[in-house]
């Protein structure tokens, strides 16, 4: 997990979802200024319990 509040870079193929190795497609910018990246997987399992955290959804 990232910590800092910048301006946050694309994503890229590059980049793995943080709760398993698949391709990440969406990071989720939470309020307290962390982000974390999932998969489709992930973010339609943990998007309901992310969503009063998060400011805002960037997909990939
Ligand atoms: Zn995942």
């Amino acid at each position: 997990m990232i910590t800092t509040d910048g301006p946050t870079a694309p994503l890229t193929a590059a980049n793995r979802c943080d709760l398993c190795e698949s391709k990440a497609t969406t990071r989720a910018v939470l309020w307290s200024g962390g982000q974390l990246v999932f998969c489709d997987p992930h973010l339609r399992q943990y998007r309901p319990r992310l969503f009063p955290l998060t400011r805002r959804f960037e997909a990939r």
